[in-house]
């Protein structure tokens, strides 16, 4: 069965004119864009969708960061969609992840890594409900 993940290009990625090329990553690794849409968070809502690392010290920063720009929020599907954006994005910190990654590409440094992907079913449900209602996706596309 397919499965969907949500998919954030980050403010620095956007500001840097990446979205082009970060859409095409997903793309060419056969996910498919099923929703998308460009939005501004407040801090109110960075910190509510952020809230399970309410406690890390990286929170308040995290959380201005996310708020200081324009956002590209996706619903990609696919096979394994989840785990497949994953490892399309690299890990955490762009120094550490893995060559041809979005993150190793254009991520700037541990808060400013250029993405953000759903890591587990649960998660990628609740997330895509924070910013699409079920009628704002299209299904399976091909
Ligand atoms: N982050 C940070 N400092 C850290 C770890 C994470 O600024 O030491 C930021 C970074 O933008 C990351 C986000 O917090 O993407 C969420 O952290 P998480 O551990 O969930 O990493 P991810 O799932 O994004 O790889
Ligand atoms: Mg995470």
């Amino acid at each position: 069965m397919a499965e969907r993940t949500l998919s954030i290009i980050k403010p620095d990625a956007v500001a840097r004119n990446l979205i082009g090329e970060i859409l095409r990553c997903f793309e060419v690794a056969g996910l498919k864009i099923v929703a998308a849409r460009l939005v501004r968070l407040s801090l109110e809502q960075a910190r509510a969708f952020y809230a399970v690392h309410k406690d890390r010290p990286f929170y308040g920063s995290l959380t201005e960061y996310m708020s200081s720009g324009p956002i590209l929020v996706s619903v990609l599907e696919g096979e394994g969609a989840i785990q497949k954006n994953r490892e399309i994005m690299g890990a955490t910190d762009p120094a550490q992840a893995a060559p041809a990654t979005i993150r190793r590409r254009w991520g700037t440094d541990v808060e400013k890594n250029a993405v953000h992907g759903s890591d587990a079913p649960e998660t990628a449900a609740w997330e895509i409900a924070f910013f699409f209602k079920p009628d704002e996706i299209q299904s399976a596309h091909k």
